[in-house]
């Protein structure tokens, strides 16, 4: 049973990347360059760093520079400071970079295939699959990069929003990012 759940995964993960790879040709982009470029458009203000990206993706850290170098050369990201901390460089999505991913991720194939679901069965797969990322997450303790809104320093308070861990104001579009910082 276990095999053949992680023969299906696999093989669906694989799928995937040979149509990102694909869908990056239009612009000479490699799979790990698009996949640093759809992390930076998904990711919170506390995210968008060279480090974040490193940790999200899992390569070394000079991998990850040459990636971000290649999608700056691109103008699909840009580098911007910190307004409060000089130290801190964040990397955000240019209209360029958004626009890529608009075209190209999720691949057409794949929106293809998942319109084949009935609404029960897509919302099914949503749930289960979800439920298989959860366990294997706390099985290898790789918690991290969760949802904003299922945070739980994510607190709701007579202003609005509020992340009990930097006491920030959170929006309505930041709870649907993910994060660095988050705790389940
Ligand atoms: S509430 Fe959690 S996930 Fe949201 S910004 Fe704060 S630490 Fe990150």
């Amino acid at each position: 049973m276990n095999d053949e759940l992680f023969n299906l995964i696999e093989r669906l993960a694989n799928l995937l990347r040979q149509e990102t790879r694909l869908e990056g040709q239009s612009l000479g982009l490699q799979p790990v360059q698009q996949e640093a470029l759809y992390f930076l458009s998904t990711c919170n203000r506390y995210s968008d760093t060279t480090l974040a990206v490193t940790e999200y993706l899992g390569l070394t850290k000079g991998t990850v520079s040459q990636s971000l170098k290649i999608l700056e050369s691109k103008s699909l990201i840009l580098r911007v400071k910190d307004k409060k901390d000089k130290r801190i460089t964040h990397l955000k999505v240019t209209k360029a970079g958004h626009d890529f991913l608009m075209k190209t991720c999720p691949p057409q194939k794949f929106t293809d295939a998942i319109t084949g679901l009935s609404v029960d069965e897509a919302l099914d797969t949503k749930m289960l699959l979800k439920k298989v990322l959860n366990n294997y997450q706390l099985a290898t303790g790789r918690t991290a990069f969760g949802v904003c809104k299922h945070c739980k320093f994510n607190q709701k308070t007579s202003d609005g929003i509020v992340c009990g861990l930097t006491k920030e104001p959170l929006s309505s579009n930041d709870i649907l990012l993910i994060c660095r910082e988050y705790v389940s």
